[in-house]
């Protein structure tokens, strides 16, 4: 199938994507990366009357670093995040996260910002944002607003950015420095989307967990350092009271059995790291 027939602009700079989405509203897309918007286009998923293409405006590529916190602006790729100099020792969550990202290729097209607007469920960045408690800074022709992760995404695919709103830029706090962190994911071949994805977060007085794949959200859990029988009790609510799917990847059964078991081992990995 071939998109629909649309028209094409390439914005010279952030103020022309916010006054071209200003005036076109629903009937206009930005295509950043291309990885989910062009096979939606094909498919005719998407049919907007304007495509704003905002991959070669220079001002949204630059990602930068300020006292431990990265800031990713609308058009650095994915890539260029995973290649950061000390993403490692900074935000080792996304350094572990990112590879599971779809393939190199796509992960050179792909943009960090497109991945939180597309807000697929089991998409990694979307529950790299929400483990991190990171935040959203949306962009239009009223002004600029900032969304904290836990207001963002709001279903399936859907997030709190209006018609006329862009993501400008996405921030990743400081790591926690008494922190360990894990992430592990499951799925049915290298490069697959996620059946179920987990990060751990586990810091002196609490551990967290975030866990993508499942509902329509990734969602997060705080609880106290639990152990032993404590923690499997918690991590079977947890399970539980997810909105766990039957689909053509997975029954929900199993994606619970992974929230329980791939919880428990990304909790016990992130614990070694901070003690
Ligand atoms: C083979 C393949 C495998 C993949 N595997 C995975 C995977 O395992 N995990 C994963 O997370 N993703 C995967 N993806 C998707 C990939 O990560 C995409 O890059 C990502 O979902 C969207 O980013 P993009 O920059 O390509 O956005 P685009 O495709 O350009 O846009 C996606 C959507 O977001 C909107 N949008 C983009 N940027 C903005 C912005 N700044 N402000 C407002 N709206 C915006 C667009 O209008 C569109 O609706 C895969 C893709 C492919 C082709």
């Amino acid at each position: 199938m071939k998109p629909a027939p649309f028209d094409f602009v390439r914005a010279a700079h952030v103020e022309e994507v916010a006054s071209l989405l200003g005036e076109e509203g629903d009937a206009a897309r930005v295509l950043a990366g291309g990885q989910s918007l062009l096979p939606m286009l094909s498919m005719r998923l998407a049919q907007p009357a304007v495509v704003v293409d905002i991959s070669r405006i220079e001002a949204l590529e630059m990602i930068r670093q300020d006292g431990g916190a990265i800031t990713v602006p609308a058009a650095a790729r994915q890539a260029a995040l995973l290649n950061l100099p000390g993403l490692t020792e900074t935000h080792p969550l996304l350094a572990m996260a990112l590879p599971w990202i779809g393939h190199p290729q796509t992960r050179a097209r792909g943009t960090v910002c497109g991945s939180l607007a597309h807000a697929d469920p089991s998409a990694e960045l979307p529950l790299c944002l929400i483990a991190l408690q990171g935040s959203v800074t949306l962009r239009s022709s009223r002004g600029t607003r900032k969304v904290g992760a836990a207001d963002f995404f709001q279903g399936m695919m859907t997030t709190v950015c209006a018609d006329d709103e862009m993501i400008e830029e996405v921030l990743f706090p400081a790591r926690h420095q008494d922190a360990g962190y894990a992430f592990r994911e499951f799925a049915r071949r290298d490069g697959d989307f996620a059946i179920v994805a987990c990060a751990a977060v586990v810091m002196p007085e609490s551990i967290e967990l975030t866990v993508g794949g499942v509902d329509d959200i990734p969602v997060r859990r705080q609880w106290g350092r639990l152990e032993g029988s404590a923690l499997d009790d918690a991590l079977n609510e947890m399970a539980w009271s997810l909105n766990a799917r039957d689909d053509q990847h997975a029954n929900a059964r199993l994606r619970r059995d992974l929230v329980r078991s791939m919880g428990r081992d990304v909790i016990e990995e992130a614990r070694a790291c901070s003690d």
